[in-house]
């Protein structure tokens, strides 16, 4: 390396009500409660340049409550060589107002260069080179690896070595080096520095946390199903890759031994099954990790077996993540969920019988649904809670995110309402639909009111085990009132 760069990594703030939640969603959310989830790759590429000898800076603004004044003078004071930081639909042009901003700090003495990368500029590219004074634009998930390649690439004061990817101007002109490849070899990543990263910034404010600090890993990156047509990450991301079950066990060990983590949640797409799973979940119990910490994660209905479902237990996981997003089949059918309604009760049954949390996704605001099947949804959602076969659930507006087939979809078939990307932040619909914006977010309440039911409380109570269940309620009350108001009507 020719010249020691110093690199941001940041999430710098936003305008608009409640907590913006960015990193490692399908979707974008604000929530009035705020909650945090630790970005596990932009902390992954944080880790990979202070390993090859770049000065890091970790640059949370969200999570750390900064105004924009601060964030600007934190860089004037600084003046890294280059900020890079993630973005999504509903806040691409904030991220445009404020590259533009940071490119106008020139005199401050500063030479600074930016980067975007994510899911939104993975699908649109060019465009926030057009409409940005963005210097690059880093597509596909493996962005940890690409912000090293372009870092190194700075610092040699040559792009001719940039790995695909990877978009940039040179002599007044967009390049691009070609379709990214996620060839990326997993388990050569060092295990993430959490103290750069300021871990503890995202260890307590999290729903999916039953006790605390907890934190975020990634067993494999993407989706071993990767078909879902509101789910841009299959056709964004491809490639489903899963680090061996000893590398995970050996980060896991780390997180226990060297920051004292009580909960650990996998944010892989979809958690892997099959021979991995055992192998994973015999290293927990032979380690002793399942005496030490709950452990969470992604999966899918029809992917488990009674004994899979005991077997994790053993290994001491916790929640279970399981989207169902509808009660019709013929929804589920066309989002391609390879999903049979009928059986969703029986596996969240079977799931709790073997000691196991199931978390629900739903979702409202298909163009092809009517009120009544948006009912049928509620209900189904409803009678999980109350009789305790799911823990939780979680309700959205469906959003058809660029880079998704329901975005070809929407596009073939004229549903979109707006292509004004700061639109697409759920607190409408933004397809045409045949409900009304006032019942669509009226269903989303609907299904939070269930906390308030006698038997859904009644059947919670008889559920708690030990103080971190009451604490757990407590900040699951908390939220939930949160939800009511996060999609109350404007
Ligand atoms: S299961 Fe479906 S929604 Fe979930 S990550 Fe995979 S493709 Fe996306």
């Amino acid at each position: 390396m020719t010249k020691k760069l110093k690199v941001i990594i940041s999430y710098p703030p936003l305008s608009g009500e409640g907590t913006p939640l960015l990193s490692q969603n399908r979707q974008f959310q604000r929530f009035k409660e705020p909650t945090y989830i630790y970005p596990v790759v932009p902390a992954s590429a944080a880790t990979l340049l202070k390993e090859a000898g770049f000065d890091v800076i970790w640059n949370d603004c969200i999570a750390q409550g900064w105004t924009y004044k601060r964030f600007l003078d934190f860089i004037k004071q600084e003046k890294p060589d280059l900020i890079a930081f993630e973005t999504k639909t509903p806040v691409v042009k904030q991220h445009w107002r404020i590259i533009d901003d940071l490119k106008n700090l020139t005199a401050y003495g500063l030479q600074l260069k930016t980067a975007l990368f994510g899911d939104h500029v993975t699908a649109l590219p060019e465009e926030s080179l057009k409409n940005s004074k963005v210097d690059f634009v880093i597509t596909g998930g493996d962005y940890d690896f690409l912000l090293l390649n372009v870092c190194r690439s700075m610092a040699e004061g040559s792009f001719a070595g940039l790995e695909a990817g990877i978009w940039y101007r040179e002599g007044g002109q967009i390049r691009d080096t070609g379709k990214f490849k996620l060839d990326h070899n997993l388990n050569s990543l060092p295990f993430i520095d959490r103290d750069i990263t300021k871990w503890k910034l995202y260890a307590y404010k999290n729903g999916n946390y039953k006790r605390t600090p907890g934190t975020y890993i990634m067993s494999g990156r993407d989706c071993w199903w990767g078909k879902c047509t509101f789910c841009s990450w299959p056709t964004l991301y491809p490639q489903f890759r899963v680090r061996k079950p000893g590398n995970v066990l050996d980060e896991i060990g780390a997180l226990i031994n060297d920051h004292k983590v009580r909960e650990i949640m996998d944010d892989t797409g979809t958690f892997p099954v099959g021979h991995w799973l055992k192998e994973f979940c015999k290293g927990m119990i032979d380690e002793g990790y399942n005496k030490k910490v709950y452990f969470d994660c992604n999966m899918r209905f029809g992917s488990l077996s009674k004994e899979d479902y005991k077997l994790m237990k053993k290994a001491n996981f916790r929640l279970l993540l399981f989207g169902l997003e509808s009660a019709n089949q013929v929804t589920l059918d066309r989002l391609k969920k390879n999903l049979q309604v009928e059986k969703v009760i029986e596996e969240c049954r079977q799931a709790r019988a073997a000691g196991l949390y199931p978390h629900i996704t739903i979702m409202f605001g298909y163009p092809w649904e009517s009120y009544a099947d948006a009912k049928k949804t509620i209900q189904l959602g409803s009678y999980l809670l109350k009789k305790g076969y799911a823990y939780t659930v979680q309700a959205t507006v469906v959003i058809p995110y660029p880079g998704s087939p329901l975005f070809q979809e929407c596009k073939a078939n004229g549903w979109l309402n707006t292509e004004d990307w700061s639109r697409f932040d759920m607190k409408e619909p933004v397809m045409k639909i045949s409900m009304s914006e006032k019942e669509t977010l009226k269903l989303v309440q609907e299904i939070y009111k269930v906390g308030l039911n006698p038997e859904f409380l009644f059947n919670r109570f008889l559920s708690i085990r030990d103080l971190d269940d009451i604490k757990y309620f407590t900040r699951a009350g908390k939220k939930l009132v949160g939800h009511i108001l996060d999609f109350k009507n404007p």
